[in-house]
């Protein structure tokens, strides 16, 4: 994963605004497309979220 880190809003849910993000990919809803961006805590917190899922094997409740 090439890391590309931009000023903006996290959008994982810690509501913070002009830190470092990160992009994450785009969100698809409703026909519509948002870039979702991840700040450094969200997105350790995503990747041992993902890392539990490939050990496991299971859907992660979300
Ligand atoms: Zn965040």
């Amino acid at each position: 994963m090439q890391e590309h880190w931009v000023t903006g809003d996290c959008w994982l849910g810690c509501e913070r605004t002009g830190v470092p993000v990160i992009w994450l990919g785009p969100l698809q809803w409703d026909g519509q497309h948002a870039p979702v961006h991840a700040c450094e805590p969200c997105l350790d917190r995503l990747k041992a979220q993902a890392l539990a899922y490939f050990m496991q094997r299971r859907p992660v409740a979300v």
